[in-house]
């Protein structure tokens, strides 16, 4: 059997009830599932804000938008961010004409606060900090940072859903959390986002810019019984980024079942770190301990990656690498070789197979490939 990077798993009966209240309804679009699928994110995060979209990456757009729009930042802004990430996390930076500075990171592959200090200048007008695999890092050290020198704090929290620190969902120091429910994250929908400003202004207008601009009280006031719908005020270019029903109903199980799949997923984790102990030639980044991770990834450090990872492939196991330097594409190569740990990582890591539909075989089979490797 073949053992893949990640593979959703759905109660699907669960899921198609859920679908069929919508096709039932006739309402698969904004509101109904969405607004249900907000309020229990809003339960779940103990978060102020949520509104749900149809990406994390047009959550991350609108976060600096609005921030940007909110506080006036000109075009040539600095927000300090990571080139170990998904390339949507940098590409959000630039929809908004602002730069992307980059910092280094740590040993949990996530920002290093000594390193972003260090790249802190009066351009500077936020930080984008990623929890990368569920890991929180140094991220509290970052919240200390952004009071310091007075800078908004954006996180990305794609691979965070559920993750907690210190016992805490992490995002009420955050001006913006953006998470992602797409097809092959830990809280995977199809494709989805949510995003939680902390600011309720700033959560308005992101609803507004969500739906073409439009401003939906003006009908609202003016008449509940639905005569004067069409009669709306439209105050911004907006977008079409709003999330629809049908993805809310496949959320709205998936949430219910988020610390338990999570907690799953810790086992599997903790089943790598078993195998791989007394392995000196094989290390797996450490989870920061003041967090219990939603563990969407396992990464181990390695030599020889990617032969490695070629090996594995003809043994019909396929792991990923999470990430590429960022610095390395044509888009961010202005800033190449400012990172060198991102770039040393970058080379020798590699994310492991992690799902539900793994068992402990699965694991250890995963495990006495890498160690034969390894040891040859
Ligand atoms: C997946 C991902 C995103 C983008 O999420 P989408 O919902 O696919 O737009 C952003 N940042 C990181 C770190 C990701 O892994």
């Amino acid at each position: 059997m073949s053992t893949q990077l990640f593979m959703p798993t759905f109660r699907v009966d669960e899921c198609l009830e859920e679908i069929r209240e919508c096709l039932e309804k006739g309402w698969t679009g904004l509101g109904f599932k969405t607004v249900q699928f907000e309020d229990r994110w809003k339960e779940y995060t103990g978060l102020e804000n949520a509104h749900f979209l149809n990406s994390a990456t047009v959550g991350l757009s609108l976060a600096f938008k609005i921030l940007k729009m909110q506080n006036g930042w000109s075009d040539d802004a600095e927000v300090i961010t990571t080139p170990l990430t998904f390339v949507s996390t940098n590409h959000a930076i630039l929809y908004e004409n602002l730069k992307p500075v980059f910092a280094d990171v740590d040993e949990f592959l996530c920002l290093d606060p000594k390193d972003v200090e260090s790249k802190i200048t009066n351009k500077t007008k936020a930080i984008l900090f990623v929890g990368i695999g569920g890991n929180a890092g140094r991220y509290l050290e970052i919240v200390d940072l952004c009071k310091k020198y007075d800078l908004a704090l954006v996180l990305d929290a794609a691979h965070m859903a559920g993750t907690r620190i210190n016992g805490k969902v992490p995002g009420n120091e955050a001006d913006a959390v953006v998470y992602s429910f797409q097809a092959v994250k830990n809280l995977p929908t199809a494709d989805s986002g949510m995003i939680c400003f902390r600011e309720k202004d700033n959560d308005e207008l992101c609803r507004k810019l969500t739906w073409l601009g439009i401003n939906k009280d003006t009908y609202a006031r003016s008449n509940d019984k639905g005569a004067y719908k069409w009669k709306y005020d439209v105050e911004y270019v907006g977008y079409k980024y709003h999330g629809n029903s049908i993805m809310a109903s496949i959320g709205l199980v998936q949430l219910k079942y988020l610390d338990q799949d999570n907690a799953y997923r810790k086992q599997l984790a903790n089943w790598y770190d078993e195998g791989f102990r007394n392995q000196p030639n094989i290390r797996p980044v450490p989870m920061a301990s003041n967090c219990d991770a939603s563990r969407h990834l396992y990464v181990i450090e390695v030599d020889k990656r990617d032969e490695l990872l070629l090996a594995l492939n003809e043994s019909e196991i396929y792991p990923g690498v999470h990430y590429r330097d960022n610095t390395e594409y044509k888009m961010y190569s202005y800033a190449k070789g400012s990172c060198p740990n991102s770039h040393r990582l970058s080379e020798r890591i590699l994310s492991l197979p992690m799902h539900l539909r793994m068992k402990k075989s699965d694991v250890d089979n995963v495990v006495e490939h890498i160690v034969k490797f390894t040891n040859m």
